[in-house]
């Protein structure tokens, strides 16, 4: 696999056209000045052709499928051969910043690029996609591009409204798409070998290693749940403090207890209370009831159960020591994601191979990569960004990094698609 493989000036070109690329696209954004592009909007049909145009530029047969995807294949030795799927998304959060996303999809195509002008085939297809909907931002139900590829839009997606009471199916008739068409955009399973993903790490960890790129072991599984301490309220002047049911501060003793007790059982877990409130919330008035969220998430499913219910009977014996009622209700909870072990081998020989080391680290947020893991083996590349800062205009990535990251994607991609 020595052969072909990028040199440094070319992998440096390359950083420099992505760059340039994301800057283009971020001008594609239906408030100027700041960049939001969301799922089924002009500016997302936009963006899918601009990106068509350098798909097909670097020797990619392109379509457009029937959920709002870009996709492009550069064939194999063998026509018809199956694929090494690469991609990321095109749609943003509002006033997002320029790499969430679009870098995996633009670097993707600087290895199809290199392949291209040396002239060389594979034996598996490469094909690149960029993914409409990715982050939920226009209809609040996440992933529909890449759960189109996998076939499993929920029936009830098709009526899911905007904000502006505009359904998922009106949305599509609008740019041209048929919402009766959603499934032909689902992939065969035995079509695509692997998923792999490149995107921005929008953590610090990186930057705290002082590396430029990381390989993704998992993407966290999450819990979300309403709780609740149930107390007495009563004058802040007259009860005494040994005949107190203070909700608030059994919140406090609680979150006190999150706080030291999560990174102890494992240093990748986090829990967050990330509201609280306090009724009847007045100066003089002992708090009788806290209303307060709990997000735990971590990278595989036991440990953060254990977690999770070590938090919940630590709330009720608090709860019950100080004469209170604790309660908790989930209300959302998605599974951890594993990347499959070959494909995080092949990445940590690639990112070795360029940077002398790897880090192994769990990814914090979501991504396509979920959905596509429900059919095909999934690896992900992270790539530092500046301070950790994503979904804001200050997100940024350094083009030095962004060619250390290709010439560990073209490595990658000639290696899987080799074996
Ligand atoms: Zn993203």
């Amino acid at each position: 696999m020595s052969d072909g493989l990028m040199c440094a000036t070319q992998a440096a070109q390359a950083a420099a056209r992505v760059m340039a690329r994301c800057d283009q696209l971020a001008e594609i954004s239906e408030t100027p000045g700041f960049l939001t592009r969301v799922y089924l909007s002009s500016e997302h049909l936009r963006a899918n052709a601009l990106v068509g145009e350098w798909m097909a530029a670097a020797g990619m047969t392109v379509w457009q499928d029937s959920v709002g995807n870009i996709c492009g294949r550069y064939e194999g030795l063998k026509p018809g051969a199956p694929a090494l799927l690469l991609g990321s998304h095109l749609d943003t959060v509002r006033n997002a910043g320029r790499f969430d996303g679009m870098l995996g999809v633009l670097t993707a195509i600087e290895i199809v690029q290199s392949l291209q002008a040396a002239g060389q085939r594979l034996p598996l297809a490469v094909e690149i996609i960029g993914f409409g909907d990715e982050e939920g931002t226009r209809f609040g139900i996440t992933l529909l591009g890449s759960r189109g590829i996998t076939g499993t839009w929920p029936d009830s997606w098709i009526a899911h409204p905007d904000d502006d009471g505009i359904t998922v199916a009106q949305a599509m008739a609008a740019v041209g798409l048929d919402a009766s068409a959603v499934r032909q955009a689902a992939r065969e399973v035995k079509d695509i070998v692997a998923y792999l993903e490149l995107h921005i790490e929008q953590g610090p960890c990186l930057e705290r290693e002082e590396l430029p790129l990381g390989v993704v072991t998992a993407i966290n599984g999450a819990h979300r749940l309403n709780c609740r301490f149930v107390g007495e309220a009563g004058h802040a002047g007259t009860v005494p403090m040994t005949h107190r049911k203070d909700a608030l501060a059994a919140a406090a003793e609680w979150m006190v207890f999150i706080e030291q007790i999560t990174p102890q059982h494992s240093p990748q877990l986090v829990a967050t209370v990330g509201s609280l409130q306090c009724s009847p919330g007045a100066v003089n008035v002992i708090p009788g009831e806290v209303a307060l969220t709990l997000d735990v998430r971590g990278p595989e499913d036991q440990p953060l159960a254990t977690l999770l219910s070590a938090l919940l009977s630590k709330a009720e014996a608090i709860a019950r020591r100080r004469g209170l009622i604790f309660s908790a209700e989930e209300y959302y909870h998605i599974p951890a994601t594993r990347c499959d072990a070959g494909l995080q081998a092949a990445l940590n020989r690639a990112v070795t191979a360029v940077q002398g080391r790897s880090l192994l680290l769990p990814s914090g947020a979501g991504h396509d990569a979920i959905a596509i893991a429900e059919r095909w083996p999934v690896g992900m590349l992270f790539v530092r960004c500046d301070r950790g800062i994503s979904h804001h205009p200050a997100e940024s990535v350094m083009e030095k990094d962004v060619a250390s990251a290709i010439q560990a994607y073209d490595r990658v991609v000639r290696d899987v698609a080799t074996t």
